[in-house]
């Protein structure tokens, strides 16, 4: 059984959670015509075998977005935190005191 652990609710089942995909995927500037930058962007995508970033939110919980690290290969997933770097922050933060 694959179990996220959420950062704000801790270890739940992952039917709890949604894939919304690669975490690591950098668009072009919101203003850029290069189309060839865009289809990359948009629909290309690898299909990597071993530690992996993707995105995944906690719809049937906090519904925060979480970027996590698995490994696609054994499914071990090595970790998982906010995947906004102002929410990552403050998470941080609150965890300090
Ligand atoms: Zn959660």
């Amino acid at each position: 059984m694959l179990r996220i652990p959420c950062p704000f609710c801790g270890p739940r089942d992952h039917a709890e959670f949604t894939y919304l995909g690669d975490a690591t995927v950098t668009y072009p500037p919101i203003d850029s015509t290069d189309q060839r930058a865009w289809y990359e962007a948009v629909y290309l995508r690898d299909n990597p075998r071993g530690p992996h970033k993707e995105l995944w939110q906690h719809v049937n919980g906090c519904r925060m977005w979480l970027a996590v690290e698995r490994d696609t290969m054994t499914h071990e997933i090595k970790s998982a935190t906010a995947a906004h770097p102002g929410t990552r922050a403050a998470l941080a933060a609150e965890t300090a005191r």
